[in-house]
């Protein structure tokens, strides 16, 4: 990636996983105590298998202790409420993931709902999502903080930038939208009722698309010099039985505008797990009394 524009997620997350790496050991040598992650799998979909043995494995390699529980897919929601009853006691765990999506008999609310809103390093719990909202000490959903570190980190000081957010999942758009007016940015947030989009697009300095539709950010709608953080994940007929993973920006046609934009793969997709560990780390200090590393 030598080309100055494309913002290389996967080099930022390396960098910020080898930062946690340095915290967790001056945790254990200063405090003698060691974060630990627990990491939650119902059933057997092959994409929550990949990312949690993922998760588990970026975990250890930090020095962190990584705790799985794989359960049955026939798990009921009493069966998974228990467990995180008990993560919740466990002083070993200071941060608790339960992968999404659930099986049809469990309610995921009532589940994200039941976690100790200080372990919910994923930030989904109401208390996390309304302590960002209000200015408190929460813990921020891990693809938004992901994003937010890599705008910093390209354009320093968001202050006054335009900023849209096309999405507005709880998960991706909502917080992601909270994170940039909390940098004084001036924030739209765009959704698929939203009148002329592409000419809201084009007002932005800005541009975070969590739409989840292949390539629908066209490179028109792009101002010139405006970042580009492209959070989708799609995968597409890549011709000859094969796929590929896209984002919801048409980056090819996007990337001569822009001033900085993330590719997919390799873009956001590696700071989600990197912020779960810094979000573990953060938990862990928080539970524990000590400073949180900056
Ligand atoms: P989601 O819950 O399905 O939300 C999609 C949002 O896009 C909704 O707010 C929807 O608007 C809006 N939308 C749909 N069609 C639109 C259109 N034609 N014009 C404008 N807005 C439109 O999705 P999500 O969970 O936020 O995820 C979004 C994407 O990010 C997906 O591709 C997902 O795979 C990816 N993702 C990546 C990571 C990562 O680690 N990189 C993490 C999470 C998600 P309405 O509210 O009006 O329906």
């Amino acid at each position: 990636m030598s080309d100055s524009r494309i913002i290389d997620g996967k080099a930022f997350a390396e960098k910020l996983r080898g930062r946690v790496a340095q915290q967790v050991a001056a945790l254990k040598s200063k405090h003698g105590f060691t974060p630990g992650l627990a990491v939650v799998l119902v059933g057997e979909d092959p994409a929550s298998k990949v990312y949690v043995k993922n998760k588990g494995q970026q975990t250890h390699e930090s020095g962190m202790n990584s705790f799985e529980h794989k359960l049955p897919v026939t798990t009921s929601q009493a069966e998974l409420l228990a467990l995180v009853d008990k993560l919740n006691k466990d002083q070993a765990v200071n941060g608790i993931l339960v992968q999404l999506p659930l099986p049809k008999q469990i309610d995921p609310q009532a589940i994200l709902d039941a976690i100790d809103p200080a372990k919910d390093v994923d930030g989904f719990h109401v208390v996390n999502a309304g302590r960002l909202a209000t200015g408190g000490k929460s813990l921020v959903p891990c693809t938004p903080l992901g994003c937010l570190m890599l705008l910093k980190d390209r354009l320093g000081d968001l202050t006054g930038k335009r900023a849209i957010v096309v999405g507005r999942s709880n998960i991706v758009g909502k917080p992601m939208a909270q994170l940039l007016l909390n940098e004084s940015c001036t924030v739209t947030i765009a959704h698929s009722k939203t009148r002329d989009l592409a000419g809201e697009c084009r007002r932005a300095d800005i541009v975070v698309a969590a739409v989840g539709r292949p390539e629908m950010v066209r490179g028109d709608w792009i101002a010139p010099g405006a970042v580009v953080i492209d959070v989708g994940i799609n995968r597409v007929d890549a011709g000859g039985g094969k796929t590929k993973l896209v984002g919801d920006v048409a980056y090819a046609e996007a990337l001569p505008h822009a001033g900085g934009i993330t590719p997919v793969p390799g873009g956001v997709g590696p700071m989600t797990i990197a912020c779960l560990l810094a979000n573990t780390v953060t938990a862990a200090c928080r539970q524990r009394g000590v400073p949180v590393p900056a």
